[in-house]
Protein backbone atom coordinates (compact mmCIF):
# COMPACT_ATOMS: atom_id res chain seq x y z
CA UNK A 1 0.00 0.00 0.00
CA UNK A 2 1.45 3.76 -1.00
CA UNK A 3 2.14 5.58 1.94
CA UNK A 4 -0.42 8.28 2.29
CA UNK A 5 -0.02 12.08 2.87
CA UNK A 6 -1.22 13.04 6.60
CA UNK A 7 -4.11 15.01 4.99
CA UNK A 8 -5.48 11.57 3.73
CA UNK A 9 -4.10 9.60 6.90
CA UNK A 10 -6.17 11.82 8.88
CA UNK A 11 -8.93 11.99 7.17
CA UNK A 12 -9.42 9.48 4.57
CA UNK A 13 -8.86 6.04 5.65
CA UNK A 14 -10.52 2.57 5.43
CA UNK A 15 -10.77 1.90 9.17
CA UNK A 16 -11.55 -0.49 11.84
CA UNK A 17 -15.19 -1.03 11.47
CA UNK A 18 -17.57 -1.63 8.76
CA UNK A 19 -20.95 0.56 8.06
CA UNK A 20 -23.20 -2.50 9.15
CA UNK A 21 -23.09 -1.01 13.04
CA UNK A 22 -25.55 1.90 10.71
CA UNK A 23 -28.58 1.29 11.83
CA UNK A 24 -28.23 0.39 15.53
CA UNK A 25 -29.15 3.30 17.85
CA UNK A 26 -27.30 2.18 20.80
CA UNK A 27 -23.58 1.93 18.27
CA UNK A 28 -24.72 5.54 16.76
CA UNK A 29 -25.00 7.55 20.25
CA UNK A 30 -21.82 6.06 21.58
CA UNK A 31 -19.87 7.00 17.99
CA UNK A 32 -21.39 10.27 18.92
CA UNK A 33 -19.92 10.70 21.84
CA UNK A 34 -16.56 9.69 20.41
CA UNK A 35 -17.21 12.26 17.92
CA UNK A 36 -16.66 15.17 20.32
CA UNK A 37 -13.41 17.47 18.34
CA UNK A 38 -11.17 16.28 20.90
CA UNK A 39 -12.39 12.57 20.49
CA UNK A 40 -12.43 13.07 16.42
CA UNK A 41 -8.93 14.52 16.79
CA UNK A 42 -7.24 11.58 19.04
CA UNK A 43 -8.99 8.84 16.76
CA UNK A 44 -7.30 10.91 13.76
CA UNK A 45 -4.03 10.40 15.48
CA UNK A 46 -4.96 7.22 16.16
CA UNK A 47 -5.42 5.94 12.98
CA UNK A 48 -2.36 8.25 11.41
CA UNK A 49 0.28 6.19 13.73
CA UNK A 50 -1.51 2.83 12.28
CA UNK A 51 -1.24 3.71 8.97
CA UNK A 52 2.10 5.48 8.91
CA UNK A 53 3.09 1.83 10.01
CA UNK A 54 0.99 0.16 6.98
CA UNK A 55 -1.60 -1.58 9.45
CA UNK A 56 -4.99 -2.07 8.52
CA UNK A 57 -6.26 0.93 6.95
CA UNK A 58 -6.23 1.84 3.28
CA UNK A 59 -6.94 4.78 1.51
CA UNK A 60 -10.47 6.80 0.49
CA UNK A 61 -9.87 8.19 -2.98
CA UNK A 62 -10.83 11.93 -3.44
CA UNK A 63 -12.50 13.65 -6.44
CA UNK A 64 -13.97 17.08 -6.42
CA UNK A 65 -15.71 17.20 -9.04
CA UNK A 66 -17.49 20.46 -10.72
CA UNK A 67 -20.47 19.14 -12.22
CA UNK A 68 -23.51 16.99 -11.43
CA UNK A 69 -23.54 14.70 -14.65
CA UNK A 70 -19.68 13.75 -12.88
CA UNK A 71 -20.80 13.24 -9.80
CA UNK A 72 -23.76 10.86 -11.05
CA UNK A 73 -20.96 9.07 -13.08
CA UNK A 74 -19.08 8.60 -10.19
CA UNK A 75 -21.54 7.21 -8.00
CA UNK A 76 -22.73 4.84 -10.85
CA UNK A 77 -19.51 3.18 -11.73
CA UNK A 78 -18.75 2.88 -7.46
CA UNK A 79 -22.22 2.33 -5.92
CA UNK A 80 -21.99 1.58 -2.19
CA UNK A 81 -17.74 2.15 -2.40
CA UNK A 82 -18.82 5.74 -2.75
CA UNK A 83 -19.73 8.67 -0.61
CA UNK A 84 -20.71 12.17 -1.63
CA UNK A 85 -19.14 15.07 0.53
CA UNK A 86 -21.03 18.58 1.35
CA UNK A 87 -20.57 19.98 4.39
CA UNK A 88 -18.22 17.15 5.89
CA UNK A 89 -19.91 17.79 9.60
CA UNK A 90 -21.00 14.48 9.98
CA UNK A 91 -19.27 12.10 7.64
CA UNK A 92 -15.11 13.56 8.07
CA UNK A 93 -16.05 12.92 12.15
CA UNK A 94 -17.78 9.32 11.12
CA UNK A 95 -14.60 8.67 9.18
CA UNK A 96 -12.40 9.76 11.32
CA UNK A 97 -13.43 7.65 14.62
CA UNK A 98 -13.35 4.65 11.82
CA UNK A 99 -16.84 4.19 11.71
CA UNK A 100 -17.06 4.73 7.39
CA UNK A 101 -14.95 3.79 5.14
CA UNK A 102 -15.81 4.77 1.84
CA UNK A 103 -13.45 3.60 -1.39
CA UNK A 104 -14.26 7.26 -2.77
CA UNK A 105 -15.01 10.76 -1.69
CA UNK A 106 -17.28 12.40 -4.33
CA UNK A 107 -16.83 16.27 -3.09
CA UNK A 108 -19.69 18.27 -4.73
CA UNK A 109 -19.10 21.60 -3.36
CA UNK A 110 -17.91 23.15 -6.51
CA UNK A 111 -20.85 22.15 -8.30
CA UNK A 112 -22.86 25.25 -9.04
CA UNK A 113 -26.73 26.19 -8.56
CA UNK A 114 -26.73 23.68 -5.67
CA UNK A 115 -26.38 26.64 -3.04
CA UNK A 116 -29.57 28.44 -4.17
CA UNK A 117 -32.33 28.97 -1.87
CA UNK A 118 -35.90 29.35 -4.03
CA UNK A 119 -38.72 30.50 -3.28
CA UNK A 120 -41.73 29.69 -6.13
CA UNK A 121 -45.04 28.07 -6.36
CA UNK A 122 -45.56 28.27 -2.15
CA UNK A 123 -42.22 26.58 -1.36
CA UNK A 124 -38.89 26.97 -0.44
CA UNK A 125 -36.56 24.80 -2.44
CA UNK A 126 -32.97 24.59 -0.45
CA UNK A 127 -30.54 23.19 -2.67
CA UNK A 128 -27.78 20.53 -1.56
CA UNK A 129 -25.26 23.18 -0.49
CA UNK A 130 -26.97 25.51 1.32
CA UNK A 131 -25.51 25.85 4.88
CA UNK A 132 -27.32 25.79 8.21
CA UNK A 133 -25.99 29.32 8.62
CA UNK A 134 -27.54 30.81 5.56
CA UNK A 135 -30.55 29.77 6.90
CA UNK A 136 -30.14 31.02 10.07
CA UNK A 137 -28.90 34.10 8.27
CA UNK A 138 -32.28 34.21 6.42
CA UNK A 139 -33.15 37.46 4.81
CA UNK A 140 -37.12 38.88 6.39
CA UNK A 141 -39.15 36.97 3.48
CA UNK A 142 -37.00 34.00 3.86
CA UNK A 143 -38.01 34.11 7.79
CA UNK A 144 -41.42 35.14 6.80
CA UNK A 145 -42.26 32.22 4.62
CA UNK A 146 -40.64 29.60 6.68
CA UNK A 147 -39.88 30.70 9.91
CA UNK A 148 -38.17 27.76 11.11
CA UNK A 149 -35.54 28.19 9.50
CA UNK A 150 -34.19 30.70 11.75
CA UNK A 151 -35.71 29.44 14.73
CA UNK A 152 -33.92 26.12 14.02
CA UNK A 153 -30.61 26.79 12.34
CA UNK A 154 -29.05 28.00 15.84
CA UNK A 155 -29.66 25.75 17.86
CA UNK A 156 -26.69 22.89 15.43
CA UNK A 157 -23.68 22.97 17.00
CA UNK A 158 -21.69 25.98 16.92
CA UNK A 159 -21.37 28.62 13.73
CA UNK A 160 -17.88 26.77 12.18
CA UNK A 161 -19.72 23.76 11.96
CA UNK A 162 -23.22 25.61 10.77
CA UNK A 163 -20.98 27.35 8.07
CA UNK A 164 -20.25 24.05 6.73
CA UNK A 165 -22.98 21.59 7.29
CA UNK A 166 -26.22 21.86 5.31
CA UNK A 167 -29.85 21.47 5.40
CA UNK A 168 -29.97 18.62 2.67
CA UNK A 169 -26.51 17.00 4.36
CA UNK A 170 -28.44 16.89 7.70
CA UNK A 171 -31.49 15.48 5.92
CA UNK A 172 -29.60 12.41 4.13
CA UNK A 173 -27.68 11.92 7.06
CA UNK A 174 -31.14 10.87 9.04
CA UNK A 175 -29.76 11.18 12.44
CA UNK A 176 -32.80 11.03 15.31
CA UNK A 177 -31.32 13.19 17.22
CA UNK A 178 -30.93 16.36 14.68
CA UNK A 179 -33.33 19.50 14.09
CA UNK A 180 -33.88 19.51 10.19
CA UNK A 181 -34.85 16.04 9.78
CA UNK A 182 -37.95 16.59 12.54
CA UNK A 183 -38.13 20.35 10.87
CA UNK A 184 -38.90 18.69 7.44
CA UNK A 185 -41.32 16.16 8.89
CA UNK A 186 -43.30 17.99 10.74
CA UNK A 187 -43.55 20.71 7.64
CA UNK A 188 -44.50 17.73 4.79
CA UNK A 189 -41.32 18.87 3.27
CA UNK A 190 -40.00 16.30 0.36
CA UNK A 191 -36.93 15.35 -0.59
CA UNK A 192 -35.86 15.55 -4.33
CA UNK A 193 -33.49 12.76 -5.42
CA UNK A 194 -31.57 12.35 -8.42
CA UNK A 195 -29.24 9.79 -10.44
CA UNK A 196 -28.79 9.00 -13.83
CA UNK A 197 -31.73 6.45 -13.59
CA UNK A 198 -34.00 9.59 -13.18
CA UNK A 199 -35.51 11.48 -10.16
CA UNK A 200 -37.62 10.93 -7.56
CA UNK A 201 -39.29 12.90 -5.19
CA UNK A 202 -39.59 11.62 -1.61
CA UNK A 203 -42.35 12.98 1.04
CA UNK A 204 -40.19 13.53 4.22
CA UNK A 205 -42.53 10.54 5.61
CA UNK A 206 -41.20 8.33 3.54
CA UNK A 207 -37.98 9.37 3.84
CA UNK A 208 -36.44 8.31 7.32
CA UNK A 209 -36.22 4.49 8.03
CA UNK A 210 -33.83 4.72 11.03
CA UNK A 211 -31.06 5.71 12.38
CA UNK A 212 -28.87 7.02 9.99
CA UNK A 213 -30.62 5.30 7.74
CA UNK A 214 -32.50 7.05 4.94
CA UNK A 215 -34.53 5.98 1.42
CA UNK A 216 -31.71 7.13 -0.50
CA UNK A 217 -29.68 4.75 -3.19
CA UNK A 218 -26.07 5.50 -3.18
CA UNK A 219 -26.28 6.56 -6.41
CA UNK A 220 -28.74 8.57 -5.75
CA UNK A 221 -28.07 12.72 -4.87
CA UNK A 222 -29.89 14.63 -3.03
CA UNK A 223 -30.19 18.07 -5.12
CA UNK A 224 -33.08 20.08 -2.97
CA UNK A 225 -35.53 19.72 0.30
CA UNK A 226 -38.70 21.58 -0.36
CA UNK A 227 -40.65 22.77 1.99
CA UNK A 228 -44.28 24.20 1.91
CA UNK A 229 -44.44 28.03 2.72
CA UNK A 230 -46.38 28.79 5.81
CA UNK A 231 -49.82 30.51 5.91
CA UNK A 232 -50.45 33.69 7.65
CA UNK A 233 -50.65 34.11 11.64
CA UNK A 234 -48.77 30.81 11.99
CA UNK A 235 -46.10 30.75 15.00
CA UNK A 236 -43.23 28.05 15.46
CA UNK A 237 -40.89 26.89 18.24
CA UNK A 238 -38.16 24.06 18.15
CA UNK A 239 -37.87 23.37 22.13
CA UNK A 240 -35.00 21.03 23.22
CA UNK A 241 -33.61 19.37 25.86
CA UNK A 242 -29.34 19.60 25.99
CA UNK A 243 -26.97 19.41 28.47
CA UNK A 244 -24.31 22.02 26.94
CA UNK A 245 -25.68 24.59 24.28
CA UNK A 246 -25.27 23.13 20.41
CA UNK A 247 -25.20 19.77 21.92
CA UNK A 248 -27.48 17.12 20.29
CA UNK A 249 -30.86 17.11 21.62
CA UNK A 250 -31.69 14.50 24.22
CA UNK A 251 -35.60 15.48 23.84
CA UNK A 252 -36.46 18.00 21.27
CA UNK A 253 -39.62 19.00 19.38
CA UNK A 254 -40.80 21.03 16.70
CA UNK A 255 -44.32 22.80 16.42
CA UNK A 256 -46.02 24.99 14.08
CA UNK A 257 -49.24 26.48 14.67
CA UNK A 258 -51.41 28.23 12.38
CA UNK A 259 -54.74 30.31 13.55
CA UNK A 260 -57.83 31.60 11.34
CA UNK A 261 -58.86 34.85 11.32
CA UNK A 262 -61.26 34.15 14.65
CA UNK A 263 -57.81 32.93 16.24
CA UNK A 264 -58.69 29.20 16.65
CA UNK A 265 -56.33 26.52 15.81
CA UNK A 266 -56.62 25.92 12.29
CA UNK A 267 -53.78 23.87 11.74
CA UNK A 268 -51.10 22.60 13.97
CA UNK A 269 -48.14 20.03 13.29
CA UNK A 270 -45.47 18.72 15.46
CA UNK A 271 -42.42 16.63 15.61
CA UNK A 272 -40.64 15.39 18.07
CA UNK A 273 -36.45 14.13 17.69
CA UNK A 274 -34.08 12.41 19.87
CA UNK A 275 -36.81 9.98 21.48
CA UNK A 276 -37.09 7.15 18.63
CA UNK A 277 -34.83 5.86 15.53
CA UNK A 278 -36.13 8.45 13.24
CA UNK A 279 -37.99 11.78 14.01
CA UNK A 280 -42.10 11.17 14.63
CA UNK A 281 -44.44 13.38 13.42
CA UNK A 282 -47.09 12.76 16.69
CA UNK A 283 -50.61 13.25 14.26
CA UNK A 284 -52.73 11.76 17.15
CA UNK A 285 -51.14 15.29 19.07
CA UNK A 286 -51.98 17.45 16.10
CA UNK A 287 -55.40 16.46 15.95
CA UNK A 288 -56.31 16.76 19.73
CA UNK A 289 -55.01 20.12 19.49
CA UNK A 290 -56.83 21.38 16.20
CA UNK A 291 -60.30 20.10 17.26
CA UNK A 292 -59.63 20.76 20.89
CA UNK A 293 -57.53 23.81 21.22
CA UNK A 294 -54.72 25.06 23.36
CA UNK A 295 -56.97 24.04 26.69
CA UNK A 296 -55.90 20.44 25.82
CA UNK A 297 -52.44 20.91 25.69
CA UNK A 298 -51.95 18.61 28.51
CA UNK A 299 -54.04 15.57 26.52
CA UNK A 300 -52.32 16.46 23.88
CA UNK A 301 -48.67 16.02 25.22
CA UNK A 302 -49.81 12.86 27.01
CA UNK A 303 -50.92 11.38 23.04
CA UNK A 304 -47.30 12.75 22.29
CA UNK A 305 -45.77 10.43 24.72
CA UNK A 306 -47.01 7.58 23.76
CA UNK A 307 -46.27 7.27 20.13
CA UNK A 308 -42.32 7.81 21.03
CA UNK A 309 -40.16 4.65 22.37
CA UNK A 310 -37.32 6.17 23.84
CA UNK A 311 -33.99 4.43 24.69
CA UNK A 312 -31.89 4.87 27.87
CA UNK A 313 -28.50 6.25 26.74
CA UNK A 314 -25.51 7.93 28.43
CA UNK A 315 -27.69 10.72 28.41
CA UNK A 316 -30.90 10.26 29.79
CA UNK A 317 -33.28 6.80 30.90
CA UNK A 318 -36.41 6.66 28.77
CA UNK A 319 -38.46 7.21 31.21
CA UNK A 320 -36.70 11.06 31.45
CA UNK A 321 -36.99 11.35 27.96
CA UNK A 322 -40.76 10.60 28.51
CA UNK A 323 -41.05 13.10 31.25
CA UNK A 324 -39.43 15.25 28.94
CA UNK A 325 -41.78 15.25 25.66
CA UNK A 326 -44.68 15.80 28.21
CA UNK A 327 -42.90 19.01 29.51
CA UNK A 328 -41.10 20.31 25.77
CA UNK A 329 -43.95 19.29 23.79
CA UNK A 330 -46.24 21.74 25.92
CA UNK A 331 -43.75 24.60 25.76
CA UNK A 332 -43.21 24.37 22.47
CA UNK A 333 -46.80 24.33 21.02
CA UNK A 334 -47.88 27.32 23.41
CA UNK A 335 -44.93 29.24 22.20
CA UNK A 336 -45.55 28.64 18.72
CA UNK A 337 -48.97 29.33 19.45
CA UNK A 338 -48.21 32.59 21.01
CA UNK A 339 -45.92 33.81 18.17
CA UNK A 340 -49.30 32.94 16.29
CA UNK A 341 -51.14 35.65 18.03
CA UNK A 342 -48.72 38.38 17.31
CA UNK A 343 -50.08 40.81 14.81
CA UNK A 344 -46.85 40.51 12.31
CA UNK A 345 -47.29 36.98 11.31
CA UNK A 346 -51.07 38.15 9.78
CA UNK A 347 -48.75 39.15 6.69
CA UNK A 348 -48.91 36.63 4.28
CA UNK A 349 -45.47 35.59 2.16
CA UNK A 350 -45.13 38.04 -1.00
CA UNK A 351 -44.21 35.09 -4.07
CA UNK A 352 -41.01 35.99 -5.17
CA UNK A 353 -41.22 36.30 -9.22
CA UNK A 354 -38.56 34.44 -11.08
CA UNK A 355 -37.44 33.80 -14.99
CA UNK A 356 -36.48 30.75 -14.00
CA UNK A 357 -37.91 27.88 -14.95
CA UNK A 358 -40.18 26.41 -12.04
CA UNK A 359 -38.21 24.27 -9.59
CA UNK A 360 -40.87 22.56 -7.99
CA UNK A 361 -42.10 21.22 -11.26
CA UNK A 362 -42.24 17.52 -9.71
CA UNK A 363 -44.37 18.76 -6.90
CA UNK A 364 -46.89 20.39 -8.71
CA UNK A 365 -48.33 16.39 -8.98
CA UNK A 366 -48.21 15.98 -5.02
CA UNK A 367 -45.25 14.85 -3.33
CA UNK A 368 -45.70 11.21 -4.60
CA UNK A 369 -44.98 11.48 -7.65
CA UNK A 370 -43.02 10.97 -9.72
CA UNK A 371 -41.44 7.85 -9.14
CA UNK A 372 -37.78 6.69 -10.60
CA UNK A 373 -37.29 6.98 -13.94
CA UNK A 374 -40.02 9.62 -14.78
CA UNK A 375 -37.43 12.22 -15.93
CA UNK A 376 -35.35 10.87 -18.72
CA UNK A 377 -32.58 13.78 -18.00
CA UNK A 378 -32.47 15.00 -14.46
CA UNK A 379 -30.39 17.44 -14.62
CA UNK A 380 -31.70 19.05 -17.28
CA UNK A 381 -34.59 20.14 -15.02
CA UNK A 382 -32.56 20.83 -12.31
C1 LIG B 1 -19.36 18.48 16.84
C2 LIG B 1 -20.60 18.42 15.99
C3 LIG B 1 -21.83 18.77 16.54
C4 LIG B 1 -22.99 18.68 15.78
N1 LIG B 1 -24.18 19.03 16.36
C5 LIG B 1 -25.31 18.96 15.63
C6 LIG B 1 -26.58 19.31 16.19
O1 LIG B 1 -26.68 19.74 17.35
N2 LIG B 1 -27.69 19.17 15.42
C7 LIG B 1 -27.61 18.71 14.14
O2 LIG B 1 -28.63 18.61 13.48
N3 LIG B 1 -26.44 18.40 13.57
C8 LIG B 1 -25.29 18.50 14.28
N4 LIG B 1 -24.09 18.17 13.69
C9 LIG B 1 -24.09 17.65 12.31
C10 LIG B 1 -24.13 18.78 11.28
O3 LIG B 1 -25.38 19.42 11.31
C11 LIG B 1 -23.92 18.25 9.86
O4 LIG B 1 -23.66 19.36 9.10
C12 LIG B 1 -25.07 17.52 9.18
O5 LIG B 1 -25.54 16.45 9.95
C13 LIG B 1 -24.64 16.88 7.87
O6 LIG B 1 -24.52 17.83 6.87
P1 LIG B 1 -23.22 17.93 6.00
O7 LIG B 1 -23.52 18.85 4.88
O8 LIG B 1 -22.08 18.28 6.88
O9 LIG B 1 -23.11 16.44 5.40
P2 LIG B 1 -21.85 15.49 5.22
O10 LIG B 1 -21.17 15.28 6.51
O11 LIG B 1 -21.03 15.95 4.06
O12 LIG B 1 -22.62 14.15 4.78
C14 LIG B 1 -23.40 13.42 5.69
C15 LIG B 1 -23.96 12.18 4.97
O13 LIG B 1 -24.95 12.57 4.04
C16 LIG B 1 -24.54 12.23 2.69
N5 LIG B 1 -24.92 13.39 1.88
C17 LIG B 1 -24.71 14.71 2.19
N6 LIG B 1 -25.29 15.49 1.27
C18 LIG B 1 -25.85 14.66 0.36
C19 LIG B 1 -26.59 14.88 -0.83
N7 LIG B 1 -26.87 16.13 -1.27
N8 LIG B 1 -27.02 13.82 -1.54
C20 LIG B 1 -26.74 12.55 -1.11
N9 LIG B 1 -26.04 12.28 0.02
C21 LIG B 1 -25.61 13.33 0.74
C22 LIG B 1 -23.05 12.01 2.77
O14 LIG B 1 -22.61 11.10 1.77
C23 LIG B 1 -22.91 11.42 4.16
O15 LIG B 1 -23.26 10.06 4.16
C24 LIG B 1 -22.92 18.26 14.42
C25 LIG B 1 -21.69 17.93 13.85
C26 LIG B 1 -20.53 18.01 14.62
C27 LIG B 1 -19.21 17.67 13.99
Amino acid sequence: MARPSTWEATFCCRALHEDENRRDLQTYRRLRLLCGPWAVRRDAAEIHSKLVQGDYVSVTEYVRTDSLEEALALLDEHGYEAKLLAGGQSLIPMMSAGFLSPGILVDVNRVPDLDHVTLADDFVRVGALVRHRTLELADADLADAFPLFPTAAPLIANIPIRNRGTLVGSVVHADPSAEWPAVTLATGGVIRLISSRGERVVPAVDFFLGPLSADIEPDEIAVAVSLPVVPARTGVAVMELTYRTGDYAVVGVVAQVSLDVAGAVDDCRIALFGVDATPLRVTEAEVAIREAGIDHLDAAAELAVAVANPASDATASAEYRRDMIRVYCRRAVRAAMEKARLPETRKRWRRTLSDAPNPNESLASGPHAPDVGTHPNPIASF
